[in-house]
Parts: structure tokens; C-alpha cells; sequence
């Protein structure tokens, strides 16, 4: 059995990549000294925040609302935490993860919010997912997934007053989406992949950070073990349709033959923001203002609105749509034609 490497218990954890072990005592010192540093370095919060901690209740979420909590109470008085759970409405799985993050929120005595698809957008994921099918969209379940939840994290956030929202993203997920993005040629995205994502100069846009960014997926799944909120997580029906599935199994197996791929990989993740936002490549500053919702937007039409009107849950009436500058309405009508084409294809 693997001894501590600081005092020679028994392990509960070996990191490959350093060969370093340790027990319980000293694994919880190492993750707190790890999300520190990240937390100073990249200076993610001030010493006064209203810090909303989005949560999907899996572990690494309510592993982050947790570190949150506890660290503010010892020695961050000047932060306020609260919680932000999006429902999405995926059968047989959120269920679950709503009871258990209610449970966690409540034991930790946290304020939280639960904002739901169903009352925000009309429609549960699942149903989404069905009517896009049905329409001949090209989405997987989780681009929807993805934009919409984006969206009401935002709004909700802001709602509850955060000066910053906090997602639970670990290092194997940067380094997963980094991947993603090196195979869609995609260098906008991965500048905005760093611990703090902008664009920031929007009024109604809310700070985004990564505390969990330096920390292995594996490192969040044994502090949710230790501190009694993991109860074998359940995965999401979906995530095997996504690109990431596969992305995930060739990392995980490039970490296990090289140990330290990870690690490697966000050291070049870092180094090509860098490189990227010296280029000039980069969207972070200004942003507009979606036409049509009034949300923050880097086109003249959000994403999420968009999407609403090729699903054809969004309505764009005629004076509304005349109402529109050029360059929305253009948009618009263009989302339009090309939902129909697809209708006619798909023969729905
Ligand atoms: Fe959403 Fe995809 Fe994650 Fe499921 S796997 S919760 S659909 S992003
Ligand atoms: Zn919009």
C-alpha cells in the first residue's frame, strides 16, 4: 500500500503524474493549496464578492460550492457564497442531482437558486432535443444543452446579485475542450479558455471563473468521497452522443500510457493564449447586445435566440423583425430560410 509522502500513513490518493501520495489529512491540504494558488494567480476573486457557484449537483460542482464555503468561513469573510443549480429537465438523471445538491446546500446552510428549462425557455432539454430531431437540426443534445444552460446561468446569476460565477470545470475538462477546439480550428474558443473567461464590458455579463482549473477530475472525485457527497454519480443519458465522450477516452488513455499528459496539456493551453492574445486573437472586451432578448451577444443575435427560432419555440413577428436593426433582422430571416429547408428535407 502507497504511504503519505508528507507523514507515512496510508494513501487515499497517489498523483501519477509526481509520484506524490497522500493520506486523508494531507490530500485535503494539497487540493486547498492547489485551488489557492489558482485562485491568487489568476486572481479570480476579490477580497469582497458575491460569489455564485454554479452547480450541477455531480461532484466537481458541489466539490467547488463546498471548498467554496468552507474556505470563505475560515478566511474570506468578505465573500458571500450562494448556488445556482439550471434544471435542465433530462429524465432519469436530474432528478437525482437536484435531491443531492438540495441536500448538500442545505447542510452546508448555503442560499440557493434552481432555475429550470421548463419555466425559463418553455421546454425541458429532453424536449428540445425531440423537437430538433423532428425539425432536421444538425444539434447534438448537448450543443442545446450547452447554449441554453449558458444563457440562464448568466441571467440568473446576475439576478441573484453575483459579482462573479463560479463553474466547477476541472482541469480534465479545459484540457478536453481545448482538444475540441484544436480539431474545429476553433482559436477564438481557446482564448477564452483560460481561468477567467470574458467578454467582460457588457453590463448584464457576470465574471466567469474556474477555481477547479489546476485540479484533476480525479482529485475532485476523492475530496467529494472524504467529505460524504459522493454516492457513485450518475452520468447523463446524452454525453455519449457528444464529441467530448471520445475526446475524454483517448486523453484518459494518453494520461495512463504518459502520466503528466495533462498537466502537459494545460501548460500548452496557457502558452497558445498567450501566443493567441498577443496575435490579436482574441473576442474578449466589448460585447453587443443581442437585438432580440437584450443579453449579452457577441453577434447582433444571441446564440440562444437563434437557436429558439430555428426550433421554432420563438416567435419574431413581422413588426417586431422590422423593428430589428439590419444586420439582426438579416440574421433572423436567414435562421428562418434555413429552418424551413431543413423542415422540407426532414420532411417534418
Ligand atoms: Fe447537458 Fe450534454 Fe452535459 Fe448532458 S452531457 S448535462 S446534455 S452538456
Ligand atoms: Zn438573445
Amino acid at each position: 500500500m502507497a504511504r503519505c509522502s508528507v507523514c507515512g500513513a496510508p494513501a487515499v490518493y497517489v498523483n501519477r503524474a509526481t509520484g506524490a501520495a497522500y493520506c486523508e489529512r494531507h490530500f485535503m491540504e494539497y487540493f486547498s493549496r492547489r485551488v489557492r494558488s489558482t485562485i491568487r494567480r489568476f486572481r479570480l476573486f476579490r477580497s469582497r464578492e458575491r460569489i455564485v457557484v454554479a452547480v450541477s449537483g455531480g461532484k466537481d460542482s458541489l466539490t467547488l460550492l463546498h471548498y467554496l464555503v468552507n474556505l470563505s468561513r475560515r478566511a474570506a469573510p468578505g465573500w458571500e457564497v450562494r448556488a445556482l443549480l439550471v434544471d435542465e429537465g433530462i429524465r432519469g438523471y436530474r432528478e437525482y442531482t437536484v435531491r443531492r445538491f438540495e441536500r448538500v446546500a442545505e447542510e452546508l446552510g448555503v442560499e440557493y437558486r434552481i432555475v429550470k428549462f421548463r419555466d425559463e425557455l418553455g421546454y425541458t432539454l429532453d424536449e428540445i432535443v425531440r423537437l430538433g430531431a423532428e425539425r432536421g437540426l444538425p444539434y447534438r443534445p448537448c450543443t442545446y444543452c450547452g447554449v441554453f444552460r449558458r444563457y440562464l446561468m448568466n441571467k440568473a446569476a446576475r439576478e441573484m446579485g453575483a459579482t462573479v460565477l463560479a463553474t466547477g470545470h476541472n482541469l480534465d475538462d479545459i484540457v478536453q475542450t481545448y482538444m475540441m477546439n484544436i480539431l474545429g480550428n476553433d482559436w477564438e474558443k481557446v482564448v477564452r479558455l483560460g481561468p477567467v473567461s470574458g467578454p467582460a464590458l457588457h453590463p448584464r455579463f457576470v465574471r466567469k471563473v474556474k477555481p477547479l482549473y489546476e485540479v484533476l477530475e480525479k482529485e475532485t472525485t476523492i475530496y467529494a468521497i472524504l467529505n460524504g457527497f459522493y454516492d457513485g454519480f450518475e452520468e447523463c443519458p446524452y454525453a455519449r452522443l457528444g464529441e467530448r465522450w471520445e475526446i475524454r477516452r483517448v486523453i484518459n488513455r494518453l494520461e495512463e500510457q504518459r502520466p503528466g499528459t495533462k498537466y502537459r496539456l494545460l501548460r500548452s493551453l496557457l502558452t497558445a493564449i498567450d501566443i493567441l492574445r498577443r496575435a490579436g486573437v482574441a473576442t474578449e472586451g466589448e460585447v453587443g447586445t443581442c437585438a432580440i432578448c437584450g443579453e449579452p451577444s457577441a453577434h447582433p443575435v444571441c446564440r440562444a435566440c437563434l437557436l429558439r427560432i430555428e426550433l421554432g419555440i420563438l416567435e419574431v413577428g413581422e413588426e417586431k423583425l422590422r423593428s430589428l436593426p439590419k444586420a439582426a433582422r438579416e440574421m433572423v430571416l436567414q435562421a428562418l430560410r434555413l429552418a424551413e429547408k431543413r423542415r422540407k428535407k426532414s420532411g417534418g
